[in-house]
């Protein structure tokens, strides 16, 4: 069987290796047992399921919650010489019935239908007439209400473990919740399932934070570094949008917007054009974003403060599917958080109410402390990282750094002097000296660092508090009522063998600071001329297809031919992403630009 699965990875793929977990799910669906899968985006989830397909004698049933996204993964498949259908609402009488007489001649391997679909009266029952042999839930987050795009149609899958007893079901979802995995399985009613939870970590993106202070001239020069390559734009609301995307055109970027107010006809026609690469930019609100499959987004841009770190992680995760490096920027700035604080304050309900202030006070930390920006993104999915990632602004030194040790020193003294048996509240006015009975019964008006504080606000104790805690010199007790401990290094602080450094970001909030934008994608190197040739290649013949040109070869397939230089179709085939099928219909197109290229420069 591993030979089977590995031919099929390099021929219908044009893989030469699997993708961390890959092999492991495959092998455990194709031994007949249940599955459930949470991997990142870009993770490889669809490979996942289609090459069991392949392997399987029958038919396998994938559920897959848009439209868009399952025209994208059929065509993608199809190119790949797979023999895959969708059927759902957007398909002619014609279509319908020419694919029912396919699936009844066995000729279809993997049928994608909506769970809408699945929800009509007799439907599964239907199904039945083919020989299904496996079923892929994707995006199986759907199913639960904890998940962010909660659909009820997706809790009528609850059926399918009943009209499909004995062969293997698998969920997939990029939501690292562990609420989403236990409704997943039960709602799915998965029988002890081969369970995997990957790495979140996405090494290929970069992730920065700027000051905000002048974000449409912001947004445009980073644009600017970014020519001929796809990004997204985030901005929180509609009028955001629309300004940001009249002031790009203004300065000669071709950008489209994207928010819930265009018609249904506009977005798509929106979305269509950055698929297809016609247009690289896209600003949007986060009503964008599902249903994006394209894999060669280069860049997301936070224009604004996003609301959790939940959703700056699936916002920016959208940039580089392909595993090329690629660039996260957020712009930042304390007026955000009193706008968000207003919305907060509008919550009826006092749970979600608190949900969100939590949520907004992580990513405030997030953004503003001196630690390294993915060791908070993984510890938030309760991943253990080290930090030292070396891709991040912290990590890279591009963030503006001040020192800070006196003022560490006066609230590590304020807690080392009380014993270490007080919360936050309680440090921050003995430090600010405030004048309260509980310091007065205490005494701790008396200390020595009592009142060394007053020249400066509560507020920037709690963040230079913040930083204590996220580098980790002090932490709060959670055993006992939260009190302040201080940690080893904290105490080379406290003594003055260490450096305390803060973000400028905690520094100064808002006020003017140098923006140093990364010098820029290291990906391309030597043959930037002959990528963006393949790219036009590219372009003519997706539009010959009508696919969207990722669906031909992705950036990273291009990107390795300029840098193998193929001479022949053998050679071609060594290509990641180059399989028998796209060998066959376009190894000589690519091939003779590749030679083209050659003589040319040899000839200079
Ligand atoms: P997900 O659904 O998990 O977000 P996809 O299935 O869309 O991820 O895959 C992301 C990208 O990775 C796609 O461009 C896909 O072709 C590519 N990919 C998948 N498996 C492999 C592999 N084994 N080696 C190289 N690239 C892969
Ligand atoms: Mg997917």
């Amino acid at each position: 069987m591993k030979n089977d699965i590995l031919k099929t990875l390099h021929t219908i793929f044009g893989y030469s290796s699997f993708k961390p977990n890959q092999e492991k799910i495959i092998t455990s669906i194709l031994e007949g047992r249940d599955v459930f899968a949470a991997m990142p985006t870009g993770g490889g989830k669809s490979l996942c399921y289609q090459l069991p397909a392949l392997i399987f004698p029958g038919l396998t049933i994938v559920i897959s919650p848009l439209i868009a996204l399952m025209k994208d993964q059929v065509d993608a498949a199809v190119e790949n010489g797979i023999p895959a259908v969708f059927l759902n609402s957007s398909l002619s009488a014609e279509e319908t019935t020419e694919i029912y007489s396919n699936l009844y001649s066995g000729k279809i391997k993997i049928l994608y239908i909506s769970p809408e679909r699945l929800a009509i009266e007799g439907y599964i029952e239907k199904l039945h007439s083919f020989n299904v042999k496996f079923i892929a839930v994707d995006e199986a987050h759907c199913l639960s209400e904890w998940g962010h795009d909660f659909r009820p149609d997706y809790l009528f899958l609850a059926q399918l473990r009943n009209n499909f007893p004995s062969i293997p079901i698998a969920a997939f979802t990029a939501t690292a919740t562990k609420e989403v995995q236990k409704d997943i399985i039960r709602i799915l009613s998965l029988e002890d399932p081969f369970i995997v939870r990957a790495s979140f970590d996405r090494k290929e993106l970069y992730y920065q934070i700027v000051n905000k202070n002048d974000p449409l001239s912001q947004i445009h020069s980073f644009i600017n570094k970014h020519k001929g390559e796809s990004g997204i734009v985030y901005r929180t609301s509609r009028k955001e949008v629309e300004k940001t995307a009249s002031y790009l055109r203004r300065m000669g970027v071709k950008a489209i917007h994207y928010h819930a107010g265009l018609s249904k006809d506009n977005r798509a026609k929106n979305q269509e054009q950055f698929n297809n690469d016609e247009i690289n930019v896209i600003v949007a609100t986060i009503a964008f974003g599902m249903g994006i499959n394209k894999n060669n987004i280069r860049y997301v841009i936070h224009g604004d403060l996003p609301k959790s770190i939940e959703g700056y992680y699936q916002e920016t995760g959208r940039a580089g599917r392909d595993g090329l490096d690629s660039s996260c920027l957020l712009l930042f700035s304390s007026g955000d958080i009193m706008k968000q604080h207003y919305f907060i304050n509008q919550i009826e309900n006092p749970k979600e109410k608190e949900r969100s202030q939590e949520n907004l006070n992580r990513i405030i930390r997030f953004a503003t402390v001196n630690v390294c920006r993915r060791k908070q993104i993984l510890e938030y999915f309760n991943e253990e990282f080290n930090g030292n990632c070396g891709n991040c602004d912290v990590c890279n030194d591009d963030t503006e750094k001040v020192v800070a040790s006196v003022d560490g020193q006066k609230l590590l003294s304020a807690i080392a002097r009380t014993n270490q048996s007080f919360g936050i509240n309680y440090i921050i006015d003995i430090v600010w000296g405030a004048n309260t009975e509980k310091i007065r019964l205490r005494n701790h008006d008396k200390l020595k660092t009592f009142g060394t504080g007053k020249d400066k606000d509560k507020k920037w104790w709690r963040a230079i508090i913040n930083e204590l805690i996220s580098q980790e010199f002090i932490y709060q007790d959670s055993e006992h009522y939260n009190v302040l401990k201080i940690t080893d290094t904290g105490k080379a602080i406290l003594f003055g063998k260490k450096e305390f450094y803060i973000s400028k970001q905690t520094a100064v909030n808002d006020k003017k600071t140098t923006i140093k934008i990364r010098s820029d994608q290291k990906y391309l190197g030597v043959n930037e001329d002959l990528f963006f040739k393949l790219k036009e290649v590219r372009t003519k013949l997706a539009k010959e297809k009508n696919v969207p040109p990722y669906i031909i070869f992705s950036d990273k397939s291009l990107l390795e031919m300029c840098i193998k230089l193929p001479k022949t179709k053998n050679s071609f085939l060594d290509i990641n992403g180059v399989g028998q099928v796209k060998l066959d219909i376009y190894g000589d197109i690519f091939l003779e630009c590749i030679n083209n290229y050659k003589t040319y420069y040899s000839s200079e």
